[in-house]
Formats: C-alpha cells, structure tokens, sequence
C-alpha cells in the first residue's frame, strides 16, 4: 500500500495582526493544484479565518484560543501529526499562525523530536501591511519585524494603499533591521505563484537546511499577555445599522477585529467584517443556507480593550426573532 513521502513540507505564513495572512493563504487554496493540509491559528475563541476559508477543499484544522508559536504549540503538531495521518498524500501543510506568533518557534515546534522526520519547514513567508507599519506601536513594530527576521521572504502588501515614497520608507526602516531581507511589494497577496511554490526555491532550502535553524536558539521573547482577545456570537438577527455604529464607535485599542455578520431583511448575503488599525470594511458576499450565526472577534493591547464594554456594546446590536401570523401581525418569540 502506498504510504506518505516523509517529510512533509511545511510552509508558514506569518505577519502581524491583519497583514493579509487569510488572503494569502486563500490565493494557494484556491490557485494550487497540490494536496495542501491547512493549519489556521488565531488567538481569539472563535477562528473566523477558518470560517472564510469553509468553501474550500484542503484537510484543514482550526487551532483556537490560544498563541500556536507557544500556548498552544502542542496542539500544532498533534494537529499537524492528524492531518498526514488522515490524509497521506499531502504535498505540503500550511500553517497560518496568528498575527503575534514568532515562526521561528513554530518552525522549531516541527523541527524537534520526535517528529523532525516527518516535516521539513521548507518556506517561511511573513507579510507586512504597507498601510499600518508605520502606525503600530513600539511592541508591534518589534513583534512585525521578529516575524520578519525569521522569514524567507517579506511580502509588503497593500502597496495600493499609501505612496510610493511612504513604500521607500518602510523598506528603508526594514532594510536597516534586516539587511538581507527579499522584499516583494504586493497588493491583496497577489504574489507570483513561482514565488510561492518555485521548484528551484524549495531545492535550495533542503539542501542547506532551513534557514531558520539559525533562529532556533534565539530566545523566545513572545509575551501573549500583552494582548487580549474578546469573541461574541449570537444566531439571532443583527441590525445593519445598529452594528456598523457599534463598529465605528470602537475604541483605537482594539487592533484587529473580523467577523462574518448576517443582518435583518439579506437572507442571501453574510456580511464580512475586517478591521485593521484605524480602517475597517464590512463587505458582502452571497451565502445560501445552513447556519446563520454572526460571530466577531477583536485584538488588542491588554488594558485597552475592554470585554465588558464590548459585551454591553454588542448585545445591542441585534434584533430579536420574529414570526409572522396569518393577519400579518408581528409576534416578538425570542
Ligand atoms: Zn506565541
């Protein structure tokens, strides 16, 4: 019988909260032809990154609650270990880590016994968002810029969104950190697929080894206590315009927020919530059937965001469930 090629190979996808790490991870989904296993971490309770990615095919296993680079890192390789167990034909297995992983420590996590057999984390990518790099703070900024000291490759995205010259800066600034950094300016991670998934690229790094082997004795300077996650979920229906005045009330503590929303009167459509830093959208996508429940997750610098405001804010949001009688009348059920 036929048995899996071991190693696997491993690609991470790294880059600080809201860099566009789901969109890249779509693009391969969605362009590849290979056998991909996916690991999507997020931090918060609820993995909304998971959910977006729901139409498409690949194994794939959502690690929540948690940071998959620490306090959770051994779910991430019991997960990674499930994943060529059940389907023993994978190309390759991508993990999307959450926006403060270090890739350096969930590359090491498969480079341990006793599973450094059967992965080789062969490819590190790490984005950076063009259009708020210059606006983190000073932990933020170190947290992005470890990501992209342990990567192969920097993909600053969202290059449509700023100058030319704040570009030239940001590379400026990165270079200065990191001298030898290949840097790949995008927009919505549209990155060539030979960058992605070049032959040439993957040969070169096993036959020198990862690069990260280099990073493995770094020091873990990772200290998930800085931030805080808060979910909310709720099936009953959410007022349009009640939760875009909850959305743009938000306090500037919260960093990242996104959802998928099913608002009163669009039983065909869920909205998506993406907020990073100062922007956010709410765009519409059609859905049919199954399970309407809205669900948002946000992250931020502990401190600042506060659950309880968060819970109060929310619960007004939506609208209570409905039925209507033979006359037409309205009765309030729920
Ligand atoms: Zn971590």
């Amino acid at each position: 019988m036929p048995t899996q090629v071991l190693p696997v190979p491993v690609t991470i996808i790294s880059g600080f909260l809201g860099a566009g790490k789901t969109t890249l991870l779509y693009r391969m989904l969605t362009q590849s032809d290979q056998k991909l296993g996916v690991l999507v971490n997020d931090f918060a309770s609820i993995n909304i990154d998971a959910a977006l990615i729901e139409n498409t095919q690949p194994d794939r296993i959502a690690l929540t609650n948690g940071c998959v680079c620490c306090t959770i890192q051994d779910d991430l390789i019991a997960s990674a270990l499930k994943l060529i167990q059940a389907s023993p034909f994978l190309d390759r297995i991508i993990v999307e880590t959450s926006g403060i992983s270090l890739p350096s420590s969930v590359a090491s996590a498969f480079q341990m016994s006793p599973v450094k057999d059967r992965f080789i984390v062969d490819r590190i990518f790490c984005l950076v968002d063009a259009a708020e790099f210059l606006d983190l703070d000073y932990e933020s900024t170190e947290i992005a810029i470890d990501q992209a000291a342990a990567s192969d490759i920097l993909f600053l995205n969202k290059c449509d969104l700023v100058s030319v010259t704040v570009l030239d800066g940001i590379e400026q600034m990165l270079w200065r950190a990191l001298p030898a950094m290949r840097i790949v300016r995008t927009v919505n991670a549209e990155i060539p697929w030979s960058i992605l998934l070049e032959p040439a690229f993957e040969r070169d790094r096993r036959q020198d080894g990862p690069a990260v082997v280099a990073t493995l004795e770094k020091p873990h300077q990772h200290d998930v206590s800085q931030f805080s996650s808060w979910s909310w979920s709720s099936n009953r229906p959410v007022s349009e315009a009640a939760f875009r005045a909850a959305i743009e009330s938000l306090s500037a503590g919260i960093m990242r927020a996104k959802g998928i929303v099913y608002f009163v009167g669009c039983p065909d459509e869920r909205a998506i919530l993406q907020l990073v830093g100062r922007r956010a959208s709410l765009d519409l996508q059609p859905c049919s059937g199954g399970r309407r429940q809205s669900a948002v997750v946000m992250i931020g610098r502990a401190g600042l965001l506060e659950p309880a405001d968060l819970d109060l804010l929310f619960a007004g949001v939506t609208e209570p469930f409905v039925e209507h009688d033979q006359k037409g009348d309205r009765a309030v059920i729920a």
